[in-house]
Formats: C-alpha cells, sequence, structure tokens
C-alpha cells in the first residue's frame, strides 16, 4: 500500500473559509491542491485558486461534504496524496479517517484509534485521568443503570450535577440535575436521546460548575514523541453553546495553574502518541481548570494562537502528515502580545436567524495588526445549506488594550452588505464593560442578551 512520506498534493475535503486558509498554507509549502465542492458551492474563492477542482455532490452535506466515497473517488481520480479533513464534516469522524488511510492517502490529523479514543467522551476522561490531566469530578466511567448505585454516586459527586452523553457533542446531549429526585429521570431521558442522536446511549455523570469560564489548550504533536502547547484560548462568551469571540491568551489566569495544565496537556499528547494540532477543552473555576473534551481538529479560532506565538499552525499539520518531526521545541515559542477574534456570521443580529444571500459589497477592514479570514468577495452568494460562519476578524496588539483598540477600528471599517451580520453584535461587545476588564464566564453573552 502506498504510503506518502510527502505530501504532494492535498485534497481539501472542506468549504469556505478553512478550505481557503488550508489552500494558503499548501501554496505557502509549495504543495499542489485539490478542491472539493457541492453544486451549491460553485462560486467558493478557493476555487478559483486551487490546482484541480472536482464536484463531489449535491447540495445536502449528507450527499457532498459528508459523503466518504465522493471525497475518496476524487482524490483517486486527482492523484491527491493526501486529505486534510478541516473542521466540522468529517473532521472527527474516526471510519473516514481510517478509510483514508486504507486507500492509501495521508490524513491530516490524528489515526483513526485517537479519534476514537477521544471521541467517546468517557474514554477520552479515562486517558486524560491517566495522563494526570484534572477533569470535572464524577462518575469513574459510565453512570450505571441501577438506581441505587446511580444515587450514590449522585450523592456522592454533590449536587448540582450534570448527565453528559458519551458520544454526545455540538452542545446537545446534556441535562443538568439540581435535585436527587430527578436523577432517575434526567438520566433515561439524556440515555435515549443520546442513543437517538449519537446511536451509543452511554451517559456519564459530572459535577455541575456554575460559574465556569472556558478556556482551551492548543498543542500540536508529531506523533514521534515530541509534543509542545501553543499556550491557551479564552472562549467563554458563547451563545447555545456556540462560541461567538476569543482570544488568547485568556485573560487573568492562576499562573501556577497555567504552567502546571499546560505541561499536563504536553504529556498527554506524549501518553497517547497524538498526532497533528488539537484542543484540550477545560472549563475554570476558582483558579483550577478541569477538562471536559478534546477536539482531535483543526478549530475555528486557532488564528488567535497563531497571531500570539508567530506558528503557522496549518503548515505545521502539514508538516507532521508528511512525516516530519516538529520543527521547533517549547523553547522556541513565546507568547507575545494579545489576540482577538470575532466570528462573522451571516445572520440576524438580535434573533439569530441565518441570513443567506447575495453580498452586494464586501470591504475588508486592515491596517497593523489586523487579519482577515474570509471566502467573502463582492458578489459572492452565501448559500443556506451550510454553517453561517462568513469569515472571521482577528486582530493582534502588544496588550489586551491594543487588540481590543484595533478590534473596534477593525469593525468599524468591515462592511458586508446584502444579508445580515453578526457584526453589530460585536461592535456592542468589544464596548461592553465587563468583557473589556477580562474573564468573564460562559453564561455572561446569553444573561446580556436576555437583559436587553
Ligand atoms: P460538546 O461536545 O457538546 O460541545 P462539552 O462537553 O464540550 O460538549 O460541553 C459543552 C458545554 O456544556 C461546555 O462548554 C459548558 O458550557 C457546558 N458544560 C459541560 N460540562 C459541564 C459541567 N460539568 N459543568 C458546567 N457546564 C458544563
Amino acid at each position: 500500500m502506498l504510503k506518502p512520506q510527502k505530501l504532494e498534493k492535498v485534497l481539501i475535503a472542506n468549504r469556505g473559509e478553512i478550505a481557503l486558509r488550508i489552500l494558503r498554507a499548501c501554496k505557502e509549502m509549495g504543495i499542489k491542491t485539490v478542491a472539493v465542492y457541492s453544486t451549491a458551492d460553485k462560486e467558493l474563492m478557493h476555487l478559483g485558486l486551487a490546482d484541480e477542482t472536482v464536484c463531489i455532490g449535491p447540495a445536502p452535506a449528507n450527499l457532498s461534504y459528508l459523503h466518504i466515497p465522493a471525497i475518496i473517488a476524487a482524490a483517486e481520480v486527482t492523484g491527491a496524496t493526501a486529505i486534510h479533513p478541516g473542521y466540522g464534516f468529517l473532521a472527527e469522524n474516526a471510519d473516514f479517517a481510517e478509510q483514508v488511510e486504507k486507500s492509501g492517502f495521508a490524513f491530516i490529523g490524528p489515526k483513526a484509534d485517537t479519534i476514537r479514543l477521544m471521541g467517546d467522551k468517557v474514554s477520552a476522561k479515562h486517558a486524560m485521568i491517566a495522563a494526570g490531566v484534572p477533569t470535572v469530578p464524577g462518575s469513574d466511567g459510565p453512570l450505571p443503570e441501577d438506581p441505587e448505585t446511580a444515587l450514590r454516586i449522585g450523592r456522592e459527586v454533590g449536587y448540582p450535577v450534570i448527565i453528559k452523553a458519551a458520544g454526545g457533542g455540538g452542545g446537545r446531549g446534556m441535562r443538568v440535575v439540581h435535585r436527587e429526585e430527578d436523577l432517575i429521570e434526567a438520566a433515561k431521558q439524556t440515555r435515549e436521546e443520546a442513543g437517538a442522536w449519537f446511536s451509543n446511549p452511554m451517559v456519564y455523570l459530572e459535577k455541575y460548575l456554575t460559574n465556569p469560564r472556558h478556556v482551551e489548550v492548543q498543542v500540536i504533536s508529531d506523533g514521534q514523541g515530541n509534543a509542545i502547547h501553543l499556550g491557551d484560548r479564552d472562549c467563554s462568551l458563547q451563545r447555545r453553546h456556540q462560541k461567538v469571540l476569543e482570544e488568547a491568551p485568556a485573560p487573568g489566569i492562576d499562573e501556577t495553574a497555567r504552567a502546571e495544565v499546560l505541561a499536563r496537556c504536553v504529556q498527554a499528547c506524549v501518553d497517547i502518541n497524538y498526532r497533528g494540532a488539537g484542543t484540550f477543552e477545560f472549563l475554570y473555576e476558582n483558579g483550577r481548570f478541569y477538562f471536559i473534551e478534546m477536539n482531535t481538529r483543526v478549530q475555528v479560532e486557532h488564528p488567535v494562537s497563531e497571531m500570539v506565538t508567530g506558528i503557522d499552525i496549518l503548515k505545521e499539520m502539514l508538516s507532521i502528515a508528511a512525516g516530519n518531526k516538529l520543527s521547533f521545541t517549547q523553547a522556541d515559542v513565546n507568547i507575545h502580545g494579545h489576540s482577538l477574534e470575532c466570528r462573522i456570521n451571516a445572520e440576524d443580529p438580535a434573533t439569530f436567524m441565518p441570513s443567506p444571500g447575495m453580498v452586494k459589497h464586501f470591504h475588508a477592514p486592515g491596517g497593523n495588526g489586523v487579519r482577515v479570514d474570509s471566502h467573502l468577495y463582492s458578489g459572492y452568494k452565501v448559500p443556506s445549506n451550510y454553517d453561517s460562519l462568513i469569515g472571521k476578524l482577528i486582530t493582534w496588539g502588544s496588550t489586551r488594550d491594543e487588540a481590543m483598540a484595533r478590534m473596534r477600528n477593525a469593525l468599524d471599517e468591515i462592511v458586508v452588505d446584502g444579508i445580515k451580520t453578526n457584526i453589530p453584535l460585536h461592535r456592542d461587545l468589544v464596548n461592553d464593560e465587563g468583557f473589556c476588564k477580562g474573564g468573564v464566564n460562559i453564561h455572561y453573552l446569553e444573561h446580556k442578551l436576555a437583559n436587553q
């Protein structure tokens, strides 16, 4: 079986801004690109920049971007040697990673077994406990169906608790329980939902933290014994568990706790022989970190870590997939300044209803420390079939205040005419007193929106 040591031609199994981001990294490294697209996506910007393009199916994602045989066939006919899944779609699908490698292509991400291990939150938590990463106290493994044992575990952990689906994702399959008398019924309901949504009824229980922040750690590991971290990010500004605005580094974190958790994450990568870029997600409360899950792919918010470290995460992912060792050590990683990212969505800023359609005019902001990762151009029609993310506005400053001032300017300059966007929400957020102070918790944005 062909085992490519070199990435000659990468097929980009994604769309939108991340497809463009991957393409740019490939071009910089002299790697040829194959862009795949659905019939709804003929106007995507990166198609015009790729070496080859292949239509892989109609608009519904399950017939195109999620259709494994179509993607593998596209790689075969174009002679691609590797596949980058981006984020979303098939990025954390272990079967896809396995089929890609079995078909003789390099998968630009972890091995299928690692994706499988981390995709099951119970096994992920076990692996993290074994590696010494702090987790949320809870049931050691799945919550048993036997009511007496379940009640005992609930009592030991202490209320409120949260019941979570082992196979859950996207903020679904979770239930908070405040009183012991509600535990058994809540577990039953969550099991039923988990079975229907994730084809896996297994649930587990953990302590429900009432006012945590979402702080995550970016890692890169070469699967050859070398791992590093690129510091942390704060993604606490969320609506319905969807991140809205992110920053690096997380402001006001206890330095001892931070140093400890960063070191533990790096060690965990070595322990599980992790390959590629990944993110350890934590809740942070009262100066302590609690692991909740690992994302085994590049994340939407990766640019803020690139801005404060100067390291190109996408290029490093490609290099590792080509069989190279990490091109730098932890000592080479210096966190410098501060970076913010606003996710620009095609949606109504008040109702959050998607707002697809023709972008009559797009003007990108600029200036010192401003980066725009977006596939938008004037005349582009945002299709209604996919996620509403149309771009990311990123700023860097030598201090958080400078990054914030640059973001205010950038948000004043950016023009997206023809469709509704959440730019007004971001303009409000970068002037919000609590957010400007730094360190708000994961409920802050929802409370703010509810009180408007
Ligand atoms: P998903 O994979 O669905 O995103 P996560 O495990 O990452 O699920 O949890 C999503 C969100 O749910 C978290 O960002 C947090 O807001 C909330 N959450 C999860 N576990 C807890 C917990 N133990 N205490 C409080 N909130 C939690």
